[in-house]
């Protein structure tokens, strides 16, 4: 079946989703735009009360810029920080209300699969001719679209890590389900009346606990019986609360010295070491056990560890996925927190996101799978080029476009994993085909050379 005339399908209308269909139309290419939720970015609807780390300027993708400025659009101030809400506002809702993109933009349509049009995974013969199919369920129930390419964009934020250690739920974490909030709640708005004078305990170590840490410590202020106790896994309070004044993401670097001064001041009670095997509930309240240690008992859980991808829709193509962190292969050993502490990650395109099943990418939030600290502008650079090569611009597609901020706590590891990376991409073919380093290739190339 000819596929070319085909839209390329975009999952997902979150920040990045978006910016790839208008990298697309730029091109030429029709995009069909499939948003789970009544609202384009409705993830980030989740967490609207939070203020970013990095200013606008690194918020907007250039090519939704120029197709918004078109329209009348006031850029933001470069240099201030939204929240999700003003990310939703300013950006997000005005690009997906435009008239060139909500024409192929479908809302309350939630992708359940992507194959090929009469291929299972095993089926090698005629794959790549084959249009992709997938199946969707929309307000008129479910139904099949074909596309001659996939942009997955979908993010990790509806699929939270969970609290226990062991990458399963925490014996009790499903049965306590009541008293424990994943990711960041509005503590200080929609949920105040939940965590006001209750004892909590965050579990985490990342952005989003500080975030709501810190929300946690405000809340004293109106509610003084409010107790804020923190459990991290590890050990060290240095790597975890970042670079600080060397970051170049400043309200990133602020966040980690906030904390580490309440954590000074005594406000927060801080647990270290907790690999968390159970909760169950005491007379007195829920407490966490992990190995011998008992934590003191507390009212509500608020559990931020990350994200992981959702990657049953994929489960009928073959994606090349590094077993770690479940990103790209390629993309593996630069955002591998094993490998490295540092949260800079060089910038990245079609190459790197290259999976065997020629024309499927996923970019944004998923393309990092497990692996924190992914930053937008990241995004939008992995869409710019993914749609190079999708046009066949291979030049484009290999080009970088893209200077990121350093997080100030980037340690040698990560320049030998960078030496390792330039060594391997001296070795790129014309079609991105790694053709030395078979720990790290795809099995085909991605097949992107229509030019
Ligand atoms: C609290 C928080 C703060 C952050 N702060 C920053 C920051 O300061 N700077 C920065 O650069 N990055 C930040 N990030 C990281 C990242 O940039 C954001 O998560 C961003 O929203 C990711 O964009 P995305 O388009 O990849 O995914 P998302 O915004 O998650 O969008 C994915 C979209 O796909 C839809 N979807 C999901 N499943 C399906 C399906 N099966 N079918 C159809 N649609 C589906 C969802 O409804 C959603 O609209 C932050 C993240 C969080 C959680």
């Amino acid at each position: 079946m000819e596929s070319n005339h085909l839209p390329v399908a975009v999952i997902g209308a979150g920040p990045v989703g978006l910016a790839a269909a208008a990298h697309l139309l730029a091109r030429g290419i029709t995009p069909l735009i499939l948003e789970a939720g009544s609202k384009a970015g409705s993830s980030i609807e989740e967490w609207a009360h939070v203020r970013m780390f990095s200013p606008w300027q690194f918020n907007v993708d250039k090519e939704a810029a120029q197709l918004l400025l078109a329209d009348g659009w006031i850029p933001p101030p470069e240099n201030e920080y939204p929240t999700g809400r003003e990310l939703l506002d300013r950006f997000v809702r005005p690009l997906a209300d435009l008239e060139q993109i909500k024409r192929h933009l479908q809302l309350n349509t939630r992708v359940l699969a992507v194959t090929r049009v009469g291929q299972d995974a095993m089926k090698t013969q005629g794959r790549s001719a084959s249009p992709f199919l997938l199946r969707v369920i929309g307000p008129s129930g479910e139904r099949d679209v074909l596309a001659s390419a996939v942009i997955e964009a979908s993010g990790t934020y509806l699929t939270p890590n969970w609290m226990g250690a062991h990458g399963i739920p925490a014996l009790g974490e499903i049965e306590h389900a009541a008293n424990i909030a994943y990711g960041i709640p509005e503590v200080l708005g929609r949920a105040r009346s939940r965590y006001a004078n209750k004892r909590v305990l965050v579990v985490g170590g990342g952005h989003s606990a500080f975030n709501a840490l810190q929300d946690l410590v405000r809340l004293i202020q109106e509610a003084p019986q409010t107790t804020v106790l923190w459990a991290i896994r590890g050990n060290s309070l240095d790597r975890i609360l970042g670079g600080g004044a060397n970051d170049q993401l400043e309200e990133r670097g602020k966040l980690g010295l906030k904390i580490r001064q309440l954590l000074n001041d005594g406000v927060i009670e801080l647990f270290k070491n907790v690999a968390i095997d159970q909760v169950t509930s005491s007379g007195q309240g829920l407490v966490v056990k992990a190995g011998e240690k008992l934590l003191p008992p507390v009212d509500e859980l608020i559990v931020a560890t990350g994200f992981r991808p959702d990657l049953s829709l994929l489960a009928e193509l073959r994606i090349a996925l590094d077993p770690a962190t479940q990103s790209a292969v390629l993309l593996a050993p630069m955002i591998d927190p094993n490998e490295h502490s540092c949260g800079t990650v060089r910038p990245h395109g079609a190459v790197e996101l290259a999976h065997p099943e020629e024309g499927l990418f996923i970019v944004g939030m998923k393309s990092y799978g497990r692996a924190p600290t992914f930053l937008l502008m990241t995004g939008y650079e992995q869409v710019r080029s993914v749609v190079a090569a999708l046009a066949g611009d291979w030049n484009a597609a290999k080009r970088v476009e893209l200077v990121l901020p350093e997080t100030g706590i980037c340690n040698s590891d990560f320049d030998e994993v960078d030496d390792r990376l330039k060594a391997s991409a001296s070795q790129t073919s014309c079609c991105g085909t790694r053709e030395t380093t078979p720990e790290v290739a795809p099995r085909t190339s991605p097949g992107c050379c229509k030019a």
